[in-house]
């Protein structure tokens, strides 16, 4: 297959600056690798706090990126497992150890040593891109290339969190309605489970969005839900929601945090954690749990809602992730 020398990349040089379109050089797979065309790369909002700061020591400069769908052009020496032309999604997870003790009990999300895709390694906000292809999924047929990207992060990782909260639960609360929150509210309807969708304050547009797909009621974050909720799940990433989300949870019940980032949590009572409550937060994704939600997606089937938005647009489609202008996902499509 044809490979270009240079391709275009949007590169974070500083955090707190915008992302620049810049000319660069095809990368080389490694043995591991595999150099892959980018299709599509959603815009997730741990791309915003990498870009802002809030998450510290990226690889600078860096290509962030890390819901990337696309096909195989070139392979290392030792990346047999996938076919030229073969389409694949690259996830946050992008290389882990092997060896420490979180990787050893089978907790690779934890692993001492890893290395993750569009933060410590270049991600796919570029035309081509390399990948360790053991870290890479094969992608259901019935997803385009742009409805395919959020399922590797909103997707993989709300799955993770939805799973965190147990498959007993009955009524699930869903704090901060988009990405994750579009893609696990299908999920937690198709197994039967009662959606509550909560949203900042007036967004009457989330709500219905949230009703649309099931959800049996959809309010404010500052409203109480009108059944107590067996679960709940932070999507967003604002500390004052704990507290609101335990209130709004029955006795023995959990609430699960969902972002990589969070504002400060303001002190509450202990009354509202007390009866056996907990809290509890997700870190990174398993090959394991990819494996299980590529499994169950195509069965709900999931549908994501996607606004595209071309590779040069990164900014701006950072810009109305930060502000909430967007319904669903933002994905960056390389055409
Ligand atoms: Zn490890
Ligand atoms: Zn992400």
């Amino acid at each position: 297959m044809q490979v270009p020398e240079k391709m275009h990349a949007m590169v974070l040089n500083e955090p707190g600056q915008s992302l620049q379109y810049r000319e660069m050089p095809v990368p080389e797979p490694a043995p591991e690798q595999v150099l892959i065309k980018v299709h599509a790369c959603g815009v997730c909002r741990t791309d915003l706090h990498v870009v802002d700061g809030e998450l510290t020591h990226p690889k600078l400069p860096l290509i962030p990126g890390h819901e990337i769908v696309g096909s195989v052009v070139k392979k290392g020496a030792h990346a047999e497992a996938f076919k030229i032309g073969e389409r694949i999604g690259i996830p946050w997870l992008g290389y882990t150890c092997g060896e420490c003790r979180f990787c050893r009990e089978n907790r690779e999300n934890l692993c001492d040593r890893p290395l993750f895709t569009g933060y410590t390694i270049d991600g796919g906000y570029a035309e081509y891109t390399v990948a360790d292809r053991r870290y890479c999924f094969p992608l259901p047929e019935n997803y385009s290339d742009m409805n395919a990207a959020p399922l590797l992060c909103a997707g993989l990782i709300g799955y993770r969190s939805y799973r965190m909260a147990g498959d007993h639960v009955k009524r699930v609360g869903i704090y901060g309605f988009g990405g994750a929150a579009h893609i696990i509210a299908q999920v937690a309807v198709y197994q039967g489970k009662k959606v509550f969708a909560f949203t900042r304050p007036g967004d009457v547009q989330a709500q219905k969005f949230a009703r649309r797909l099931g959800a049996v009621w959809a309010g404010d974050s500052t409203e109480m839900p009108p059944e107590l909720l067996d679960a709940a799940i932070i999507f967003a990433p604002v500390g004052s929601l704990l507290p609101a989300a335990l209130r709004a949870t029955i006795k023995g019940g959990i609430v699960v945090c969902g972002g990589i980032h969070m504002s400060d949590i303001p002190a509450f009572p202990y009354q509202v954690l007390w009866e056996e409550r907990v809290v509890c937060s997700v870190a990174n994704l398993t090959r394991k749990d990819g494996e299980e939600f590529f499994a169950i997606a195509p069965k709900v089937p999931v549908v994501t809602e996607v606004e595209p938005f071309p590779l040069a647009q990164a900014n701006e489609a950072l810009n109305c992730l930060r502000e909430g202008r967007l319904q669903g996902a933002a994905v960056l499509t390389m055409e």
